[in-house]
């Protein structure tokens, strides 16, 4: 068995490679961010070429900077952004378009026209989990179907093909059009494309007839954690490919969220709670998702509930980029700590709508409370508390779902580094929160599936000891100005519902 594990980490504004030892430490990391394309308001885009390309560099990179090479890597794992579409002709190997990317909104009409055979936005609920909406991967299949010139004709014929990223990389990586890709993805990516059976973890024809998706352009379903084949060229040529978790799963994989009533929020591009509810799927009474957790071998699947947030980092990313009044993310905190208190300012960013727990696609971004005393830092503070804010109100409905309060809660991801928001979130929450040792617990949960498959690790025993506490906030906010606070928050975001109308495309 060779040291180190590899892990391929697709996120939504970047791809890393991360090597992990044993103890599951961090022996070297590569990352290239890659192109935001935004055709239009409310459009996503990514260029799967550059992905791929993008994913090349970064493994090679990886494995220079440990000095190592295939030789030292038993396995390698993926874990990608979740939804995003892309649809690819298997004999050239190439995009019939950009990818659609999981916060892209171009899908209302077509959601709107399946909520009306009948059901809402329910209509598939009880079979997938999921409400309809503009966020999953079924309908923005069937707009690439409707609207790529010819597409639909080769996808009839059989020669398009459906991914998310992790198919997209994996086919590649095991060979591609030269050598026989395998056209695969694993349980928890499927349950993101509102195509997949929860309880038969096998597609459903009905949905997908009514989607017009062709049954052959989707991938083979597997488990989380087993070998799918082996890497066809490049740095780790001739390694196993051997575990893939979509990125939120991976992260509650690396938390070793595995006891039924455990749960993780990741602070990336957007905020995404799960909650592992063990063998049992728990259908949502309060706006938030029935999923998979993740599938190991030939054991049973672990279902979870999930409150997905679609804009929290990225909303630091716009102030950045599009205000510019700051010039890289972590000089939000210093910003936010040039004032007392958010001074009134409320900040909803619902620049795709509300996901959970509103589900409401009319919503769109507002900026309320504003008097001439707020300034910028003020603003600041506002654009940090919306992430605190909308993590209370999934926690809120994890809470009433699940019946259990949570008592403490396991954070991660790009934004767990800024000190005044983890304190504020405990605060909000009235519960601890808790960051790991490892905070790439994405990336370490994919090498722990991959992993696992080829027995590098041997159980989750294994994996529970590698988990260690790197900083606790404990709440400090007195209740009354915790409810106070929480009341206007929720006032605001009722004064970003209604927006958008019918007759806008
Ligand atoms: P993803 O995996 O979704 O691409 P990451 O977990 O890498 O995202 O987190 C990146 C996000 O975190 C960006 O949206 C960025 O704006 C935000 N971010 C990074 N550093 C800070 C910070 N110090 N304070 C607040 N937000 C931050």
């Amino acid at each position: 068995m060779a040291d180190y594990i590899a892990s391929i980490d697709q996120g939504t504004t970047s791809t890393r490679c991360m090597i992990f030892d044993k103890p599951g430490s961090v022996i070297a990391v590569d990352q290239k961010e890659h192109e935001q394309i935004f055709p239009r308001a409310g459009w996503v885009e990514h260029d799967a070429m550059e992905i791929w390309n993008n994913t090349r560099d970064v493994i090679g990179g990886a494995l220079a900077k440990a000095n190592l090479n295939s030789d030292n890597i038993s396995a390698v794992g993926i874990t990608n952004q979740r939804e995003t579409a892309l649809v690819w002709d298997k004999s050239t190997g190439q995009p019939v378009c950009n990818a659609i990317v999981w916060q892209d909104t171009r899908t209302q009409k077509i959601c709107d026209e399946l909520a009306d055979l009948g059901g809402g936005a329910e209509r598939y609920k009880a079979k997938v989990g999921l409400p309809l909406a503009t966020y999953f991967s079924g309908p923005k299949v069937r707009w690439i179907l409707d609207n790529v010139d010819g597409a639909r004709e080769k996808a009839e014929a059989g020669d398009l093909v459906f991914g998310n990223m992790d198919t997209w990389l994996l086919w590649n990586l095991t060979g591609g059009v030269d050598k026989g890709g395998v056209h695969v993805t694993d349980v928890t990516n499927a349950s993101r494309t509102m195509l997949m059976d929860l309880t038969s973890l096998s597609w459903d024809e009905e949905i997908a007839a009514e989607m017009k998706i062709p049954m052959s352009m989707l991938p083979e379903i597997r488990s989380s954690s087993e070998v799918y084949g082996e890497c066809q060229g490049g740095a780790l040529l001739g390694t196993p490919v051997a575990g893939i978790l979509g990125d939120q799963q991976a992260a509650t994989f690396g938390q070793v969220c595995f006891e039924v009533g455990t749960a993780k929020n990741t602070y990336g591009t957007g905020n995404f709670m799960l909650l592992n509810t063990g063998e049992e799927q728990v259908p949502s009474e309060n706006g938030l998702l029935t999923t998979l957790c993740y599938k190991i071998g030939d054991n049973k699947p672990i279902y979870a509930l999930e409150g997905a947030i679609a804009v929290t980092g990225s909303l630091v990313q716009w102030m950045r980029d599009n205000l510019g009044i700051i010039s890289s993310a972590p000089e939000i905190e210093d910003l936010a700590k040039s004032v007392d208190d958010n001074g009134g300012a409320y900040f909803v960013p619902a620049f795709s709508g509300l996901f959970a727990p509103h589900w409401r696609s009319d919503a769109r971004g507002a900026l309320v409370g504003l008097t001439r005393f707020v300034n910028k830092g003020h603003i600041a503070r506002a654009a940090l508390e919306a992430t605190a804010f909308q993590t209370r109100e999934v926690l809120d409905a994890m809470n009433a779902d699940s019946g259990v309060p949570l008592k403490e809660l396991r954070v991660d991801g790009g934004m767990v580094v800024n000190e005044a928001l983890m304190q504020f979130q405990a605060d909000i929450l009235d519960v601890d929160v808790v960051r790991p040792k490892v905070a790439e617990t994405t990336a370490l949960g994919a090498a722990y599936a991959a992993g696992l498959a080829v027995g590098y690790w041997a159980d989750e025993d294994d994996l529970r000891q590698n988990w260690g506490e790197d900083k606790r906030w404990t709440p400090q906010m007195d209740s009354d100005a915790r409810e106070k606070t929480y009341r206007n928050w929720k006032k605001a975001v009722t004064k970003t519902l209604d927006w958008v109308d019918d007759d806008v495309d």
